[in-house]
């Protein structure tokens, strides 16, 4: 994404790797059918998310949503995370469709046409997703609001970006040129079956062929590490390239209109690995023995089950 300095984070990929050293072959994903990454039961797939979200540490969330069928409830932030991913993804497959279609360009005639788009991909974004029908009139002015202060960030970085690259290649070439710019692909999807995950599971960014990256939109957790490795796992098995590392990516947008991104960068190795595999074991067990595992001694109030449960 624009927002990453692949200079800045090689620098922070080699400390993590000269600190946490190599990961075990039998922990890739492409061995799923070991002992270890194979799944407990055959024909149940999850969702990394569903996996990795872990508000709930008995897991009653799995077994509401699994064993009873009862569906996540929206909340406001739900839906808001829905539109950021939409913007960021909006932004990238605009930006790179306007270099194809003009090619290279200043940064400042690339902004101008990003923002001659702005209203309508938040439009679009906004009818896609329903929003209307999940918030209220006050909310939907707000979402629209930050919606648009997002995709305006996301743009400059883009034409900063472009300017940067360009100032740097002694030879102008098109498709060199995007790739340093972009240096992602973004809802890159991966099938996660052969590790009980879900067959199209959709990858925030995929960075450089080497980084997975989960976009976050709330506050931070310490499990959304989880959700990287499940899907560093189910590239490995899908694609049958080795992920080392992943990032979390928080954004935020302010109530004066700034974008704040706080990146957390973690080295997927053995011990994730194992954690995740964990966690996604327990998590069949609770399907397999459809018994209510009752309630922690105290349930998150920003647990999306908070009103079902409470
Ligand atoms: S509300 Fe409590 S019991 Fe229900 S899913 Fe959330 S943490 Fe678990």
């Amino acid at each position: 994404m624009f927002f990453f300095e692949m200079l800045e984070i090689d620098r922070i990929l080699r400390q993590l790797r000269s600190m946490y050293g190599s990961v075990s072959e039998e922990l890739r994903g492409w061995n799923w059918s070991n002992d270890i990454l194979s799944p407990p039961l055959d024909g149940i797939c999850l969702g990394v998310s569903e996996i990795a979200n872990r508000y709930c540490s008995t897991y009653k969330d799995i077994y509401l949503r699994r064993v009873l069928s009862v569906p996540a409830p929206y909340s406001y932030k739900t839906v808001r995370g829905w539109i950021y991913h939409a913007i960021c993804k909006g932004v990238v497959e605009r930006a790179k469709s306007r270099l194809y279609g003009h090619g290279l360009m200043s940064g400042s005639k690339l902004y101008s046409m990003l923002l001659a788009d702005m209203h309508d991909l938040v439009s679009k974004v906004f009818d896609e997703h329903g929003v209307s029908r999940h918030v209220n009139e006050q909310d939907l002015r707000k979402l629209k609001w930050e919606a648009e202060s997002l995709y305006s960030f996301l743009a400059l970085q883009a034409a900063a970006k472009l300017d940067r690259t360009l100032s740097k290649m002694q030879k102008l070439d098109l498709e060199s040129a995007i790739s340093r710019i972009i240096p992602v692909d973004v809802e890159r999807t991966v099938n996660g079956q052969l590790l009980g995950l879900s067959g199209d599971l959709r990858v925030d960014m995929l960075a450089d062929k080497r980084i997975v990256v989960e976009i976050k939109t709330g506050d931070l957790r310490d499990f959304h590490k989880y959700s990287v490795v499940g899907y560093a796992l189910a590239v490995e098995a899908d694609l049958e390239i080795p992920i080392d590392y992943g990032i979390v990516s928080y954004i935020h947008v302010d109530e004066n209109g700034y974008v704040k991104i706080r990146n957390k960068i973690y080295f997927i190795g053995d011990e994730l690995r194992r954690e995740f595999i964990e966690i996604r074991d327990e998590a069949f067990n609770v399907i397999m023995r459809g018994v209510d595992p009752g309630k922690p001694p105290q349930c998150p109030e920003y647990c999306i089950y908070y009103g079902v449960c409470n």
